[in-house]
């Protein structure tokens, strides 16, 4: 059976979408060693049957955090079928944070932009259709409360791993491109890391100074672990000298940049009348 992953923030709505497809057939369990709680269930309906997991809330794909490390881990482990990143459409820019950091991951994704109801009586006019365009993916209006738009999202998300996604880029300024490109291709000549799955990502991870990243490369393969350190090395001396700033604050502050500029090209209205009798 396909798998399909629920990706996105604490309180965005995952575990209601979690309910509302699968009812009754659920398990819950833990990840091994953990308490963080595991859940799996099933999603029937129209000749379609898919294997829901609800990862746990997460604001980042860094590792800080168990729920991180357990949600991370699946992603790049278990290559899911299809991810539905749940977002809270009422907290859209906050949410698409984590958005741009499952794109760059390049795993078979769409968005199930939940909470519309929430989003309507602020007066927030969310353009899904602008989003899925400017951003590369599907995009599915949902109320996971009442189970609206949900057959629609699981349509979308079985047939993602038979569809093509645009590779997704976001520039984070000519030095940074520039080393991450460097980066990315000596990731790619080393098939044996685990990493060269998915090249661009990890390098940006190891310019984030992801440990998780740098422990698991600097183990398979110390000399490409020297190489990639010299050039963050040289990266990170470079920004502090000419912009101070560091690659880490650097990428957060490119990918804020990123999301206003995509809210602005017409995702993202607040209506005027919203006051208006009806
Ligand atoms: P999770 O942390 O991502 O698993 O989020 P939950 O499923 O626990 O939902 C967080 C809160 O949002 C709960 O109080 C839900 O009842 C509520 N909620 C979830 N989906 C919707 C929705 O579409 N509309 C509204 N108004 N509330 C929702
Ligand atoms: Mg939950």
């Amino acid at each position: 059976m396909a798998i399909v992953a629920l990706a996105g923030n604490p309180n965005s709505g995952k575990t209601t979408l979690f309910n509302a497809l699968t009812g009754a057939r659920q398990h819950v369990g833990n990840y091994p060693g953990i308490t963080v709680d595991r859940k799996k269930g099933t999603y029937v309906k129209k000749g379609l049957s898919l294997e829901i997991e609800d990862l746990p809330g997460i604001y980042s794909l860094s590792a800080y955090s168990s729920e991180e490390v357990v949600a991370r881990e699946f992603l790049t482990t278990q290559s899911p079928d299809g991810v539905v990143n749940v977002v809270d459409g009422s907290n859209l820019e906050r949410n698409l944070y984590l958005t741009v950091q499952l794109l760059e991951m390049g795993l078979p994704m769409c968005i199930a932009i939940n909470m519309m109801d929430v989003a309507e009586t602020r007066g927030m006019d969310i353009d899904h259709k602008a989003l899925s365009r400017l951003i590369g993916v599907p995009v599915v209006p949902v109320v996971a409360r009442k189970g609206q738009g949900i057959d629609e999202l699981m349509e979308v998300a079985s047939g993602l791993s038979q569809s093509t996604q645009p590779p997704f880029r976001i520039s984070y300024g000519s030095d940074l491109d520039q080393a991450l490109d460097v980066m990315t291709s000596i990731i790619e000549r080393n098939p044996s890391l685990a990493e060269a799955a998915r090249p661009r990502w990890s390098a940006l991870k190891y310019l984030e100074g992801d440990q998780v990243i740098k422990d698991s490369i600097a183990k398979e393969s110390p000399k490409t672990d020297q190489e990639l350190s010299s050039i963050a090395l040289e990266l990170e001396r470079h920004l502090r000298t000419t912009l101070d700033t560091y690659p880490e604050a650097m990428i957060a502050d490119q990918r804020y940049g990123y999301i206003k500029s995509i809210l602005r090209q017409g995702v993202l209205v607040y209506r005027k009348d919203r006051d208006a009798p009806t």
